[in-house]
């Protein structure tokens, strides 16, 4: 029997044959941009399931999963309690479009954990809540500009798109044909820490901002934890111009501490934004905060916001048990992880002889292949970000599997193992190697 030798005579893996299919039938072959590995090449591993810490794709290949489905499943998958609690909702009714006392208990759950927040509305997507926080802060306030900064991502809402992070940064576009000039003209972006270029905003734009929406840490360009007194001083600057503080907490809540970011700076939102975590990896995400900006939402007050799927009762059950679940040992434990892996990317990388800074925002981490600490989306980008492929592709073709962008944090669950640890540990060295070896493109 002959053996094939070289590398085109081998079979086509089944996730490549799946992506050919898909691109077919769903643009670019992905149901979300990132997914697809535009800006590090070659083909997306189609999963075919996944248990604690580890994913397993239609070939056969295991991965330690370092994405989480960027940012859910903080027990790992399959977490048993999470499992049987879907199973058991799911056979009593899928939806009802009428109110169940399991909202109510997800709801009381996000306002014992986060002080600030004394009224929550469920939706479906982190999306919606951000874009249902701006329509409430402007309906509210009765003013129409908002302040974003450079680099944060709030979901794919129209006015939120401009400059955005995740997958607008990895596949560089400036904003997105589609989003109208006066969709966009009432944003103003402004760049991450900076809190004179806020004052200014204010100063220049008398009685006109609605809100400034901030994510409580950056993580969407990376891991870029907010500089000291930058949150406060947000809280400070929208207090004394009567504007509102959206707090998005969609990656962050429930994830870096039981109290999300504001259980590190203690910085309260007027409106607060929910997702990832809370869902227990289901569609589902919430918009929260004062009880009197609350009360102008729909059928209480004049601002509508509605969802035929909202509250589903099998997602709620899911993120309401992966709260549950998520007790103290969940958080040291992702302490712990977020702390260890960022020690081996430092000494593998260091060892290496590659100039990097590993950074963290609360159990968030990632790696800039840059010379100091990056403190905003204009230092992200001017990393050597063309180092991030080669690092990537040695990782996952190790069996680890980190974001597929220079532009994303790395998340880690309470399922990682010593197992874990040896693998990542073990493909470190190669993969900080062909990040050192990796060429600068020529311009
Ligand atoms: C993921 C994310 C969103 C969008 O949530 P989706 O559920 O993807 O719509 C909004 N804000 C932040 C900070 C996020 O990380």
């Amino acid at each position: 029997m002959t053996v094939p030798t070289s590398a085109s005579s081998q079979p086509a893996s089944t996730s490549a044959q799946l992506f050919e299919r898909a691109g077919a039938v769903i643009p670019g072959g992905v149901n979300s941009p990132v997914r697809a590995f535009q800006s590090v090449g070659g083909t997306p591993r189609f999963i075919a399931n996944a248990s604690g810490c580890t994913l397993t794709d239609v070939d056969g290949n295991d991965y330690v999963d370092l994405i989480c489905s960027w940012g859910p499943m903080i027990l790992g998958h399959a977490h048993p309690a999470v499992v049987e609690a879907v199973q058991k909702a799911s056979t009593t009714g899928l939806s009802f479009g009428a109110p169940t006392e399991g909202e109510i208990e997800l709801a009381e759950a996000i306002v014992d954990r986060v002080a600030p927040v004394e009224q929550v509305r469920l939706v479906n997507s982190g999306t919606e809540a951000t874009m249902s926080a701006v329509r409430l802060a402007r309906g509210f306030t009765g003013r129409t500009k908002i302040i974003k900064f450079s680099g944060c991502y709030h979901g794919h809402v129209d006015a939120l798109l401009a400059d955005a992070g995740s997958g607008v940064a990895t596949l560089g576009l400036p904003t997105s044909p589609g989003v109208t000039g006066a969709q966009a003209s009432d944003t103003i972006v402004l760049p991450y820490n900076d809190l004179d270029a806020v004052a200014q905003a204010f100063a220049a734009n008398p009685q006109q901002i609605a809100c400034v929406i901030t994510e409580a840490a950056a993580g969407n360009m990376g891991a870029v934890a907010p500089k000291p007194g930058f949150n406060e001083g947000l809280r400070r600057l929208c207090t004394a111009h009567d504007a509102l503080l959206i707090m998005d907490e969609v990656m962050t809540g429930f994830r870096v501490s039981s109290a999300g970011w504001y259980g590190i700076d203690g910085v309260a939102g007027d409106l607060m934004t929910f997702g990832k975590v809370m869902s227990g990896g289901l569609p589902a995400a919430a918009f929260g905060g004062r009880a009197d900006v609350m009360g102008h939402l729909a059928p209480a007050g004049p601002v509508y916001q509605a969802g035929t799927l909202s509250g589903n009762p099998v997602a709620v059950a899911a993120g309401l048990a992966s709260l549950r679940a998520a007790d103290q040992s969940v958080y040291d434990a992702l302490e712990r992880n977020s702390a260890t892996l960022g020690r081996l990317l430092g000494d593998a990388l260091t060892e290496a002889g590659v100039q990097h800074q590993v950074q963290f925002a609360g159990t968030m981490v990632s790696v800039f292949f840059a010379d100091r600490p990056v403190t905003n989306y204009a230092e992200a980008k001017a990393s050597d970000t063309w180092r991030f492929p080669a690092f990537f592709h040695a990782l996952l073709s190790r069996g680890v599997y980190a974001p597929p962008s220079a532009f994303e944090a790395w998340f880690v669950s309470s399922a990682l193992d010593d197992a874990a640890f040896d693998r990542i540990a073990a493909a470190l060295p190669a993969a900080a190697k062909a990040a050192a070896a990796a060429q600068a493109p020529t311009t």
